[in-house]
């Protein structure tokens, strides 16, 4: 359900239900000429509602549509927060849902820059406010991402508007896709990349890295039924572990991890 209708009674009635509260993460950012600049709020909230349909009493919370883009500040469109601003918006909206009984935040994520203020504002509320908070970005997705994406990866870990996130799009929000403008970009990568900070602008004219013209819907559903899977077993997993709560619904099948959670 969606938070921001309930009315006052309402509310109580839902946050009674030790509910998890669902917070889908995005940016403001360039992602090239065939996606739009909200292209990681359209997906992360389009993975928050397919999650929502599997958790009958979750609380889908309005989303936080800037991000952490130091990496693509330079192109145009794009807007970020800082990590310190971004961590603090997490921190203090936590703070209020676990005043009314919220145990479990799930963030949603689907922008890469945002995963150093999740996982500090995930420990910030673990330590000072006894809150579960899971950072997701769309995990368990390995294994499926290794077998239907075709085109050659740029960077073992960074996707940005390349065939994966184009074929996200194409899922989940494709009245926001030109596929007649998609152009592969494969850009010299310095030798220091994942060493030191490395301003997108200093690489190429466009942000695109990869080959978004052989992206598709089915990929991009392959990906989105493997996370929403695996998100859906992640919050079961936190659930159950809460003090208080019942061992019975523990759910049995284990889910693959997120990516941010080595970090
Ligand atoms: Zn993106």
């Amino acid at each position: 359900m969606r938070f921001d209708r309930l009315t006052s009674s309402e509310a109580v009635a839902a946050l009674a239900a030790r509910p998890v509260a669902l917070l889908a993460l995005g940016a403001i950012e360039n992602h090239g000429e065939h996606l739009p600049l909200g292209t990681d709020n359209d997906l992360a909230q389009g993975v928050v509602d397919a999650v929502e349909a599997r958790i009958p009493d979750a609380l889908v919370l309005p989303p936080i549509a800037y991000g952490q883009a130091w990496s693509t500040a330079g192109f145009p469109g794009t807007l970020s927060l800082s990590v310190a601003t971004l961590q603090g918006l997490i921190v203090d909206l936590g703070v209020s849902l676990r005043r009314q009984g919220v145990e479990v935040l799930a963030l949603v994520n689907g922008h890469m820059g945002n995963l150093d203020a999740m996982k500090l504002a995930a420990r910030q509320l673990h330590d000072e406010h006894d809150m579960t908070v899971l950072t997701l970005t769309y995990p368990g997705t390995a294994a499926v991402q290794e077998q239907v994406l075709e085109a050659e990866r740029w960077h073992g870990t960074y996707f940005h508007a390349d065939e994966m996130e184009t074929s996200l799009m194409l899922h989940l929000a494709p009245e926001g896709v030109r596929m007649e403008l998609a152009e592969a970009n494969y850009p010299e990568r310095p030798a220091t990349f994942d060493v030191t900070p490395t301003p997108w602008t200093d690489l190429s004219d466009t942000p695109v890295i990869g080959d978004p013209r052989v992206a598709t819907a089915e990929k991009g559903r392959a990906i989105v039924e493997a996370a929403v899977e695996a998100i859906v077993a992640l919050i079961g997993h936190a659930r159950a572990a809460r003090p208080g709560a019942g061992g019975a619904d523990r759910p049995a099948g284990g889910a693959g991890g997120t990516p941010a959670e080595g970090r």
